[in-house]
């Protein structure tokens, strides 16, 4: 039904369309995903400034027609996380974080956990980029943390508690994909080696708040970044970019 709406929605991917116009992929606290035309957006006297660029939270104003693309005709800045633009390894993960939103969660349906797990990962980001915060977990370890709460999100979680094919719940050894989980000594064929470590690692980012991670190491990180990528491209038929 054509007419406008208002919503909060975070720019994911923020495309040059024409002379001046731009074409934005958003995810929005009351529709999911949405995309948008901002007509006249990269004009230099443009009403909507430098806010319609990737990982802006934005109060908008869409107006939908009868065309997919809804109009923006107002967008003003809930929060630009501006420390996060001066920091390199900060934008990059943002911007891995968006690209993962991008790919796992098309559906025009609101997902609310998902848009507020997205803002409170692009708050943290922008926080450890001021440099003043406590010693946090990395954009890395911080990434994984935000894939695996994003994959809860959208109902592709990886069964952690017990053996995803016997549901045995001591001896785990590995990671299956194609099981959608941890598994025991038993069922490990196809799976690959995960080690404590990592595991408890995937309990903590699941279950716990983002920003209180258990330490990783490095070689722990990769077999979480695998069991999270091997568990999408299974179960989603979406492969993601790597985290870092
Ligand atoms: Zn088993």
């Amino acid at each position: 039904m054509p007419g406008s709406f208002k919503t909060e929605g975070v720019v994911l991917r923020s495309i040059r369309f024409g002379e001046a116009d731009r074409i934005l992929h958003l995810y929005t606290a009351e529709r999911g995903r949405v995309n948008a035309i901002a007509k006249g957006s990269r004009r230099p006297k443009s009403r909507f400034g430098g806010r319609l660029e990737p990982c802006f939270r934005l109060d908008l104003m869409l107006h939908e027609g009868r065309s997919d693309l809804c109009t923006v005709t107002g967008a003003e800045t809930v929060d630009g996380y501006p420390n996060l633009r001066s920091d390199g390894s900060a934008i990059d993960a943002a911007a891995r974080g968006c690209d993962a939103v991008l790919r796992l969660l098309d559906s025009a349906e609101p997902n609310r956990p998902a848009y507020n797990l997205l803002c409170r990962y692009l708050a943290l980001l922008d926080e450890g980029a001021r440099g003043d915060a406590a010693e946090g977990p990395g954009p890395w370890a911080l990434g994984l943390a935000f894939r695996l709460k994003l994959a809860l999100a959208a109902g592709f979680s990886p069964e952690l508690g017990a053996c995803a094919r016997c549901g045995e719940r001591e001896g785990i050894v590995s990671f299956s994909g194609a099981a959608g989980g941890v598994v025991c000594g038993s069922c490990e064929a196809g799976s690959f080696p995960i080690g404590a470590e990592a595991h408890r690692f995937m309990v903590a980012a699941i279950g716990g708040p983002i920003a209180e991670l258990p330490a990783a190491s490095e070689s722990s990180l990769r077999q979480v970044e695998r069991a999270i990528g091997d568990t999408l491209s299974h179960h989603a038929h979406v492969n993601l970019r790597t985290a870092a």
